[in-house]
């Protein structure tokens, strides 16, 4: 048998690339990996972790609104970027030392260094200049944002990357996309006091979630100050001589902004990493393409996470990870399991979801009942705030099982955990009525909502 330098190389110190790593050095195996720019990946350094605390910083203009009914009086609050720029630099930087910790501390060997494919078995170590060998590959490279190039004037514009780190809080800015980062940092800016525009060219935002929750986000931002446009798309983008941004519309009209924001999708990582050299297959959008054990087309070499275009969240690369350990070096081969997959939009309000849309129930089975209940939060009875929520239960008629939980409100993202637990589990809907519900909470409304609000039969609805 070949000796390698390594049992396993893996290129890319994000979620799933550091997991596999810190696991695979942590069963004894001779294990090195290898980050471009910082350990923890678009998660911890440009993704959920900052984009997180963001939305925590652009919530408090709420709160402290909201306090005046409970009895407070908050005097005139000031905001500043900065402090809040710094604070979280720091706290992912503790983060990413304690991702590269993980694997140096379980045995593994971590490079500052981008790395590329020379063969199926040889990586070079661009930083250093050398080359090793592995027995196993993992690539792990995850996606950037799309640069939509075709948009004149798109270099004018700021990504996800850049928004966390401008160097002063824009006055105005248009975003253009309607999936969750677009949506996301529409409502953390305008949070933030940002005179804010989201752009979307389809229908309706947030392509592919319940139908209902899309209309009420929609609305509820509207009436929270911020403007979106749908079926409108940017046919350019000008730099003004006061330094501001003109963006076009298809629709004639001109937004003036400080900044201009394309969350336009995501592509993947794997040009220019010797993919060709190795004969790993790619797919239409440039993904690796993999089997269903993570494994591409060339048998040593695996690939997980956003690099392949399956599901693009954090706990899915984890567990492909995981799956890939199982498969790869504990003799036990195991498929990740990419359904019911709970997930959250950190919108304003919250989204929490898992399971079947209405219509892709409705789609796929020929009965189901809705269980529906739009309310207004405890919470925003003495604030005096109008904002509403709503919960949604899809079940199939004929099993009782439950499809689809769809939550739009406070905590929403803390409920789609735990639901996820009952829909993987295929709980049906006699189970959430059995269950006793724990008062006075939001959540409740999940097990007491006892008739139907209404049916779907062959995808008419009847009552
Ligand atoms: C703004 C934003 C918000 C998000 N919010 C959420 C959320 O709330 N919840 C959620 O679940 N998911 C969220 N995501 C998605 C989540 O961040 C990704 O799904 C996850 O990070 C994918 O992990 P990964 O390991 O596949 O890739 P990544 O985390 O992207 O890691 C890939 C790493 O590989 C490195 N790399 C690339 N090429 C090379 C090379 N040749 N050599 C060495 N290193 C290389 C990159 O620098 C990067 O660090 C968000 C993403 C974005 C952009």
């Amino acid at each position: 048998m070949a000796s390698y330098d390594y049992d396993l190389f893996v290129i890319g110190g994000g979620s799933g690339g550091v997991r596999a790593a810190r696991v695979t050095a942590g069963l004894g195996k001779r294990v090195a990996i290898a980050e471009e720019f910082r350990y923890g990946g678009t998660c911890v350094i440009r993704g959920c972790v900052p984009k997180k605390l963001y939305v925590y910083a652009s919530q408090f203009p709420e709160h402290f609104a909201d306090a005046a009914g409970y009895g407070w009086s908050v005097p005139k609050a000031k905001f500043d970027w900065r402090t809040l720029v710094a604070n979280k630099e720091r706290e992912i930087s503790r983060l990413e030392g304690l991702y590269q910790n993980g694997v140096e501390k379980a045995g593994g060997e971590a490079f500052h260094s981008r790395a590329v494919l020379v063969d199926a078995h040889t990586v070079r170590i661009e930083s250093e200049d050398r080359t090793v060998t592995a027995d196993q590959i993992l690539i792990a490279t995850g996606g950037r944002p799309n640069p939509h190039a075709a948009l004149p004037g798109h270099e004018h514009c700021i990504f996800s990357n850049e928004a966390f780190d401008l160097p002063e809080l824009p006055k105005a800015i248009v975003i253009a996309g309607g999936g969750y980062i677009a949506v996301e940092f529409a409502n953390i800016f305008h949070g933030l006091g940002v005179e804010t525009t989201l752009v979307y060219r389809g229908m309706e935002i947030l392509q592919r979630f319940d139908m209902d929750l899309r209309r009420m986000l929609h609305e509820t931002m509207e009436k929270k100050g911020i403007r979106i446009l749908c079926q409108e798309i940017f046919t350019a983008i000008d730099k003004r001589p006061d330094g501001r941004l003109d963006a076009h519309l298809s629709g004639g009209e001109v937004i003036t902004a400080d900044q201009v924001m394309l969350a336009l999708g995501r592509i993947p990582n794997t040009e220019n990493l010797g993919l060709e050299a190795a004969g790993v297959e790619l797919g239409k959008v440039g993904e690796i393409n993999v089997d269903k054990f993570s494994r591409t087309s060339v048998k040593n070499i695996w690939a997980i996470g956003d690099v392949t275009n399956r599901v693009q969240l954090t706990p899915v690369a984890i567990h492909e990870a995981m799956c890939f350990v199982d498969t790869a070096f504990r003799d036990n081969p195991t498929k990740p399991d990419h359904k019911t997959v709970p997930t959250a939009v950190f919108s304003q309000p919250e989204i929490g979801t898992v399971g079947l849309s209405e219509d892709e129930a409705s789609s796929r089975f020929d009965d189901i009942e809705v269980y529906r209940a739009v309310f207004r939060p405890m919470r925003h009875t003495l604030s005096g705030r109008e904002e509403k929520m709503l919960v949604k239960l899809i079940v199939d008629t004929d099993t009782r099982l439950v499809l689809g939980a769809h939550i739009l409100g406070p905590d929403a993202g803390e409920m789609a955990q735990l639901l996820g637990i009952s829909l993987k589990a295929g709980l049906t809907k006699d189970d959430f009525d059995h269950t006793m519900a724990v008062h006075p909470t939001a959540a409740e409304e999940l097990v007491t909502m006892y008739t139907p609000s209404y049916r779907v039969r062959n995808g008419a609805r009847d009552i």
